[in-house]
């Protein structure tokens, strides 16, 4: 029994040095931790002078003990109402005065109890531990604690409401509080009120620890420590101490040798240990407050970007109005039949601004287009349409574009006698169509063919992707060359497949490409529809693009740096346009190029109309759930009219 009683003081002493010591390193400047480095002092000296009192074989000395236990128990408590009156915030702010005359009282009660004998009598051994008579003046020293205790209750209790973003560190204190009223009662007064014996009294002074890792706890925390590294920290000193104890109960030299060099291991490792758990936490406290910083930065981000697309918006808007008008009169202008231009000069700077002013509605146009992407106000009014009738009319509008550039265009549909319709007789040209063809085909397993080409979507808007790609693929060749159109039906399986693979490879790029396979549009415009897709693609014998361009060219804004030449201006709005348009159809579009100088190949998939139920049934779900969707895919009526 004695040796469990003189572990446990020795490891509550030790436990609450080592708090004492760890919350004083903490911050030794900070006028909380001092105090509660000296309140853990106390505590500690109380357990150990406890300890004393049942010690046979100091009773010559128990009156001495008993007075020192009560100075001990004064001055913890003095030490106790100083950390309340700071902890955690310095509150009440008591006069000068009143804490001079509470220091002074205290210290005659403290004179008193060491020397003289009103407070205490006598003290000598019973059978269950010390005892003692109590003197004339006992009442000072009950009255002292009472009302030191009654001070610490009522500030702590004050500060509990008052300072409502520090109610977490006050909890722990009246944890601490908590466990040893419990304790203190039940070893105390219940066990020996049932026993009648006071040998267990003591386990009440030992739960003191409780009230000293909490608080110490409660400190730490503050100065982000962590649980974790408190526990090791304690638990490594322990240890070493017990070493270092056993190297003096050694029996031999020899033992205290070999038990020193163990210890010096486990010390070594112990520091090792203890290093490498606050540097792991240190370093996760460090990176969680990144993350939060950066979460923060990021919804900031979010803001900026709402606020500039509403920007956008407005500012494209205001400005469409006169650039359309400075388009409108300058086209009259060079019509001879509406104006009169003589000189030529003059014709060529018109045109020449004319075709400025055609850029500038161009880019505006653009910049409206995404703002009205990105803020749902894309209006899509879907229905049945022949996609090879579209490419037809896609083609005429932008062959005279093409013909500038000597580039001409080629429209194949997957039969070759519609191939052979579209060309001219060209023999090396057909050649080489076929030539194109038949790599297509080994690449795409034709099961599902046939001849018309009917999806279900906005005419207008498939058109434009169709066109920027054909611009594309014109403004992007410097040779005289082919563009072949070619529309095809494929399976949904290939798609997918195909759209993984690019997806498989993007996911190992930086996360900034990663944009890429994010849609640009509603998340539920990701779903294939459909067995079969309709897929176009537009390839040319232009620039073609590097490899590792080829996500990225999807991206707002982006633009081949090395490939852009003077007369090639554009903005890089282009593909990232088209792109929502196609994912509006639950479509892909990606693309493919061998690389620089050897031609590219943009390709789009778009649902065949016999899913067209599939597809409508899918859009009435998501309508249903609309007030969770990305605000692109808010029904159609309530989307603003281009
Ligand atoms: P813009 O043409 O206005 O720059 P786009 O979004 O249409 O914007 O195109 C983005 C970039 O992709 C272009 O700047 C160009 O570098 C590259 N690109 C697009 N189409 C082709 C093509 N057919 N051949 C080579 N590069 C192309």
């Amino acid at each position: 029994m004695d040796l469990v009683f003189i572990s446990l003081t020795g490891i509550v002493t030790l436990l609450t040095i080592i708090f004492g010591i760890r919350v004083l390193l903490a911050d030794k400047n900070s006028k909380i931790n001092r105090s509660f480095a000296i309140f853990a002092l106390f505590i500690s000296l109380w357990v150990l002078v406890d300890f004393s009192l049942y010690q046979i074989w100091l009773s010559n000395y128990q009156t001495f003990l008993n007075r020192l236990d009560l100075v001990i128990i004064s001055f913890m408590i003095l030490a106790m109402a100083y950390f309340s009156t700071l902890f955690p915030k310095y509150f009440p702010r008591i006069p000068r005065w009143i804490t001079i005359l509470a220091v002074f009282i205290s210290l005659i009660v403290i004179l008193l109890i060491l020397f003289s004998n009103k407070i205490i009598v006598s003290a000598w051994m019973e059978d269950y531990g010390s005892n003692f008579k109590q003197g004339s003046l006992f009442f000072l020293f009950a009255i002292l604690q009472v009302i030191s205790g009654l001070y610490c209750a009522i500030v702590l209790l004050l500060k509990y409401f008052r300072f409502k973003e520090d109610r977490d560190q006050i909890k722990y204190l009246f944890y601490g509080i908590g466990v040893l009223f419990v304790f203190n009662m039940l070893f105390n007064i219940f066990i020996p009120m049932f026993t009648h014996s006071f040998r267990y009294g003591r386990l009440g002074t030992y739960s003191s620890i409780f009230l000293v890792s909490f608080i110490a706890y409660a400190i730490l925390k503050t100065h982000l420590f962590n649980l974790r590294i408190i526990l090791t920290e304690s638990a490594v000193v322990i240890i070493d101490v017990i070493l270092a104890v056993q190297i003096f109960t050694s029996h031999s030299t020899m033992e205290a040798l070999l038990r020193a060099l163990f210890a010096v291991c486990v010390f070594y490792g112990s520091y090792i240990l203890v290093r490498s758990v606050r540097r792991e936490i240190q370093f996760r406290q460090e990176l969680q407050v990144m993350t939060e910083q950066l979460a923060h930065a990021n919804a900031h981000l979010k803001e900026l970007d709402a606020m500039k697309t509403e920007f956008v918006s407005l500012a494209s808007h205001e400005l469409l109005t006169p650039v359309s008008a400075i388009e409108g009169y300058l086209s009259m202008l060079l019509d001879e039949k509406m104006a009169k231009l003589e000189d030529p000069k003059a014709i060529k700077y018109m045109t020449n601004v004319y075709s400025s002013a055609k850029r500038l509605a161009r880019l505006i146009a653009d910049m409206l287009n995404i703002s009205r992407i990105e803020e749902g106000r894309l209006l899509v009014e879907k229905k049945e349409i022949d996609l090879s009738e579209l490419v037809k009319q896609a083609i005429d509008e932008i062959k005279f574009k093409a013909e500038e550039k000597k580039q001409r265009i080629v429209f194949a549909k997957s039969q070759i006698s519609n191939l052979k319709s579209q060309t001219n007789s060209n023999d090396q040209n057909q050649n080489e169509l076929n030539a194109q063809k038949s790599e297509t085909n080994s690449e795409i397993p034709r099961s599902v063919r046939d001849d018309d080409y009917v999806t279900y979507g906005d005419a207008d808007k498939i058109k434009e992707v169709i066109i920027n790609l054909i611009g594309n693929s014109i403004k992007y060749s410097k040779n005289p060359g082919t563009i072949v159109v070619r529309i095809e039906k494929v399976p949904t399986a290939w798609v997918k497949e195909k759209w993984q693979k690019i997806e498989d490879d993007i996911k190992k790029r930086p996360l900034d490409d990663q944009e890429a396979i994010h849609s640009a549009v509603d998340e539920h415009f990701r779903n294939f529809v459909g067995q079969t897709q309709l897929m176009i693609s537009v390839k040319d014998q232009g620039i073609g693009i590097p490899k590792e361009e080829l996500p990225r060219l999807f991206k707002k804004f982006h633009r081949v740096g090395d490939y852009t030449t003077a007369e090639s201006q554009g903005t890089g709005l282009g593909l990232y346009i088209s792109r929502a348009l196609v994912e509006l159809h639950h479509g892909r579009i990606w693309a493919d190029s061998e690389g620089e100088g050897k031609g590219s190949t943009f390709t789009f998939s778009l649902p065949d109309i016999a899913a067209k139920e599939e597809l409508l049934k899918m859009e009435a779900q998501a309508d249903i759930k609309k007030d969770q969707l990305k605000p692109l895919a808010r029904p159609v009526k309530e989307a603003e009219e281009i």
